[in-house]
């Protein structure tokens, strides 16, 4: 890879040559990908990009660990729309509100950025089998793109996981181990297993290439606002690759010069497991929590990647924010009746964070944010309903329709 100079780990700074079976360093901490920016500089201009048709993450080659001749994997991931949220912002009582809709890719959340990537690299390797730990979505999603690029993937899961994401994974094939346990069992099983079978690892946390799919989230917001910084960026956090992904790919921009100022990242957690966001809160080293919250995807006691996450939100000046379930369901609420997008609890709780902030008083009002929303609502259609109530349900008949909107407080208008 001529983009890329090593591998060096965030804990100890020992280097490694950036081979495609990466995986942690010898002292457990993750490694982070380290780029050659006069060479990507070199490479690689703003009219350049302007002009490639490749509305994918993979639009951003020069910028992604993977050899020039690796092809990339069949599904389109990436570049999800960014909406102008006018009617949200105006509820927020702030100038300008963006929103990134990445439940619309293939799998239908974030996690396929990683996959994508995971796959792209587990081809350089020559592996035929991938092997991942999640709390739903980052299996769903490895599942789906290694089903289109021909590979066989086992997947640990938490009894937990809702059904959605289950079907997903059963309808791609892959081999599905439910455990009857916590997602932090579920991953010391998965850590187990691919060390016995030797298989590819996707487990985010472990793989430093698979952050990298993840920058491409912030590569992407940044092209669409046409380089132009917003103030902040609200995001989930669960294990914390996700935002540590999207500052990478931010910090990337800056090093090669396209953007002159870095944005503050809103971590948004959940009241019942937010270790990350109580480091931050205490300014101390993170502390496992229990998993109490109905936003699965961040319902991550023991984050698996704490020291990227904390780094990026300290670096970034970062605000923490933590919602309680039913704000998470106000503001899945809010985003489906505002801006008509479709998230999943998990795939809100930034919006929910940035929604608390705002009536706090901590966002100024002439600020622009840009939310992402990482999952896509029919994922978990329970939590969805439970939510935003049931429909009127009646016999097809005039008159009980009459009845039923003046029961209801319905005024028809036209
Ligand atoms: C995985 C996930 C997150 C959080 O990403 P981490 O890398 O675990 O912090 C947020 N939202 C959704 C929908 C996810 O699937
Ligand atoms: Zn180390």
């Amino acid at each position: 890879m001529k983009n890329v100079r090593y591998a060096r780990c965030v804990k100890c700074g020992k280097l490694y040559e950036a081979t495609p079976n990466l995986t942690n360093c010898s002292c457990g901490g993750i490694l982070d990908i380290i780029y050659d920016y006069d060479y990507i500089k070199a490479n690689l201009t703003k009219e350049k990009l302007a002009r490639r048709s490749d509305n994918s993450m993979w639009r951003y080659r020069e910028l992604l660990p993977v050899e020039e001749d690796t092809p990339a994997p069949p599904l389109r991931v990436g570049w999800s729309p960014l909406y102008e949220a006018g009617a949200l912002a105006d509820r927020l009582g702030i100038r300008t509100l963006y929103v990134k809709d990445d439940g619309i890719n293939p799998t239908a959340s974030l996690k396929d950025r990683a996959s994508s990537m995971a796959v792209a690299k587990a081809m350089e390797a020559g592996a035929k089998v991938i092997a991942c730990s999640s709390t739903g979505n980052a299996a769903s999603s490895l599942a789906g793109n290694a089903a289109a690029a021909g590979l066989n993937t086992y997947i640990f899961v938490p009894g937990r996981a809702p059904r959605g994401k289950v079907a997903q994974l059963m309808t791609f094939g892959a081999t599905v181990i439910s455990v009857q346990g916590s997602y932090e069992e579920t991953f010391e099983l998965s850590k187990q297993a691919i060390e016995k079978w030797g298989w590819y690892n996707r487990n985010a946390a472990i793989n430093p290439y698979l952050s990298e799919g993840k920058k491409t989230v912030g590569l992407e917001i940044m092209e669409q606002l046409n380089w132009a910084v917003p103030d902040y960026i609200a995001i989930s956090v669960g294990d914390g690759c996700t935002i540590a992904g999207l500052w990478k790919g931010l910090k990337d921009l800056y090093a090669i010069g396209w953007i002159d100022r870095l944005p503050r990242l809103i971590s948004a957690q959940a009241e019942g497991c937010c270790p990350i966001n109580r480091a931050i809160a205490e300014g101390e080293d993170w502390r496992p929590m229990e998993e109490n919250t109905l936003a699965d995807s961040i319902a991550v006691g023991v984050p698996r990647n704490a020291d990227k996450a904390l780094m990026a939100i300290r670096e970034s000046g970062g605000l923490v924010v933590n919602v309680s379930d039913g704000e998470i369901m106000a503001a899945q609420k809010l985003l489906g009746r505002t801006c008509g997008v479709f998230g999943e609890p998990a795939g809100v709780t930034g919006a929910a964070g940035l929604k608390k902030l705002c009536e706090q008083g901590k966002i100024p009002a002439d600020a622009s944010v840009v939310s992402v929303v990482t999952g896509n609502g029919l994922k978990d259609v329970a939590n969805a309903i439970a939510a935003c109530g049931e429909p009127i349900s009646i016999p097809g008949e005039m008159d009980l329709l009459l009845r039923a909107f003046a029961d209801h407080g319905v005024v028809v208008g036209s």
